[in-house]
């Protein structure tokens, strides 16, 4: 058996995501609710770097680090194994040892998990040399593993259908400026949220039309017009997010209150995104959330950024 003897370390930085529409159709029967949704990767990074060792391990630095697990349940580690199991046959890989900058909210609604598993993928296949992995099977592998990875992948805003995993880049130049708000120890159990979306539509009665994406947001992007967007950003979950954590509702009205153009809660929360009209103010929303707004972390970020990327490779065969 030949071994891929490799010597080296390979870095990758992999931003977050909101979630600019989040439609949710009704209950498959596979348990997974169909979604139309898009995507926009903002400029909050995680840090994911690799390195050839005896055997697997993962280690989380950042201010979110004690909320990740470190063990085989670790998103990065689940995506670095299962890249190895495509590796051509006859080659043996060696462990790697993974390092996480975490600088993502964590259970937060911004995919943090699901980013380091695509920094992971993108840099052990560097590392191991695995060129045989196109991006087409990268993203096959990512897809398999969790519905936002592959969107991770591209960066930028898309369209997620299916369960998120089928992903349309959208047209969209120029950039959008964000707050975003992460409440400390907030954290909202995304099947927990979905859960709440079904019961309060079931108490409604509500009938659920397939989800479908918003023409007039995608207008809106093409040209990147701040107010356009801010009157068409929709999540379906936000509702039952605020239904679980009552704290966001008040949290969005103070970023209204201090000028945002609009708030949302990103994907299943409890991060909420308030979008605003410039750098300047973005600087003003995010000193005067900090002083006045409910408890929690305030980053500023601009969208959209690139997916995962390379941004140190000495990997040596
Ligand atoms: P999503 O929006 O995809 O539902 P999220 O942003 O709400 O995700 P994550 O930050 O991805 O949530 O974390 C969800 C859970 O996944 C965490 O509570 C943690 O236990 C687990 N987890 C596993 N690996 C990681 C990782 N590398 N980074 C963060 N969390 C991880």
């Amino acid at each position: 058996m030949r071994s891929a003897e490799l010597s080296g370390v390979v870095c990758c930085r992999v931003p977050g995501k909101i979630n600019l529409e989040l439609a949710v159709g009704p209950l498959r029967d596979d348990g997974y609710h169909e979604l139309s949704t898009v995507f926009h990767a903002v400029s909050v990074y995680d840090r994911i770097t690799v390195q050839a060792a005896t055997s697997w391990s993962v280690h989380v630095t950042g201010p979110y680090a004690d909320r990740v697990p470190t063990d085989d349940s670790n998103l990065a580690l689940v995506a670095a194994k299962a890249l190895a199991r495509r590796r051509p046959r006859g080659i043996r890989l060696t462990p790697v040892r993974i390092d996480i900058d975490k600088q993502i909210p964590v259970a937060g609604g911004m995919a943090g998990g699901s980013a380091d598993a695509a920094g992971t993928l993108v840099a052990c296949r560097e590392l191991w040399g695995l060129d045989h992995v196109e991006n087409d099977l990268l993203e096959e592998i990512a897809g398999s593993l969790g519905s936002d990875i592959p969107f991770l992948l591209h960066g930028g805003t898309a369209i997620g259908s299916g369960r998120g995993e089928q992903v349309t880049p959208v047209l969209a130049r120029g950039e959008l400026h964000w707050v975003l708000w992460a409440g400390e120890g907030l954290g909202l159990s995304t099947p927990a949220v979905y859960a709440e979306c079904d019961r309060l539509r079931a108490e409604r009665g509500e009938e659920i039309p397939p989800p479908t994406p918003s023409g007039e947001l995608m207008q809106a992007l093409r040209r990147m017009d701040a107010d356009a967007v801010a009157g068409h950003l929709r999540n379906d979950l936000q509702e039952a997010a605020i239904s679980l954590q009552p704290v966001l509702a008040e949290v969005l009205q103070a970023g209204r209150e201090l000028g945002a153009r609009a708030g949302i809660v990103s994907g299943s929360g409890p991060t909420v995104a308030f979008l605003v009209g410039s750098q300047a103010e973005a600087i003003d929303l995010s000193v005067g959330l900090a002083a006045r707004g409910p408890a929690g972390d305030i980053l500023r970020a601009i969208g959209p950024v690139p997916g995962a990327q390379l941004v140190q490779s000495r990997a040596t065969a």
